[in-house]
Order: structure tokens, then sequence, then C-alpha cells
């Protein structure tokens, strides 16, 4: 069972910041880092996540600092602008089990690059 409550570092997204592993850059600032997914889920698909460590986007709205929200807020439409998403996209996050997380470092995947219909199939 995923803990979206209790950070621990040795995650995947963990060992990317930390550069252990390798992974496609798009974007980076400070306080946040945007890759290109491993699996894309459409043409374009990109994880972006805070350099801070929070388990999920549920402890990220409990306990960040407004630097880092707006830091991960505004990236969105900047990446989005980056990957000339002009028709539009999708942002997801995952939460807990039930929502379907499997890295516990809060991310915030980008998808686009085709009409991606109205739900994401179970
Ligand atoms: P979640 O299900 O937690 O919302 O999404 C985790 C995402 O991380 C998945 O879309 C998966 O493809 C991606 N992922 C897992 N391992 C790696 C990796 O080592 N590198 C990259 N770039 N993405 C990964």
């Amino acid at each position: 069972m995923i803990d979206i409550k209790n950070y621990n570092k040795d995650n995947v997204f963990g060992k990317i910041l930390r550069k252990e592993i390798p992974s496609d850059p798009v974007y980076e600032t400070e306080e946040v880092y945007a890759f290109k997914d491993i699996n894309p889920q459409a043409p374009i698909h990109v994880v972006i996540i805070p350099k801070k460590e929070y388990c999920s986007f549920d402890d990220f709205s409990r306990s960040s600092g407004e630097k880092t929200i707006l830091a991960m807020i505004r990236s969105i439409a900047i990446i989005a602008d980056e990957l000339k998403l002009k028709k539009g996209y999708r942002i997801i996050s995952n939460i807990g089990d039930f929502g379907g997380q499997e890295v516990p470092h809060f991310h915030i995947h980008i998808l686009g690059g085709k009409r991606l219909g109205r739900i994401i199939a179970p």
C-alpha cells in the first residue's frame, strides 16, 4: 500500500532528482523539474515534480509553502507552451492506491498531442 502522508526517499522520482537514474528533461527551475514519462500514455506525456519532498498532491496541498505551490501551478502553462499544446491537454495527479498512484513523490502528468476523450479508462 502506498503511503501518501510519509515521504519515502527510496522512490524513482527521488532518484531522478538526485540524478541516480537518468531522465529526459523538459523544464527545470529552482523549485520544479519536468521530464518525459518513460511509458507515455499519449503522444506527449510529461511529468512535473517539485524538488521538495511531498509524497502526493494531498501532502503537497496540505503542507507546501506558497512559493512551491505557485511554481508548480505556473510551470504547467509554461510547459504546455514549450510543448506547443495549443489545442489543449490534460493534467492528472493520482493520489494513493485508489487514485492509481505508483510513484510516491508528488507529480502532475501533462498529457496531450491528440484528442484524449472524456475520461481515462480504468
Ligand atoms: P503515477 O501512477 O504514480 O501517477 O505515475 C507514475 C509515472 O511514472 C508512470 O506514468 C510511469 O510511467 C512513470 N515512471 C515510472 N518510472 C519511471 C522512470 O524511471 N522514469 C520516468 N521518466 N518515468 C517513470
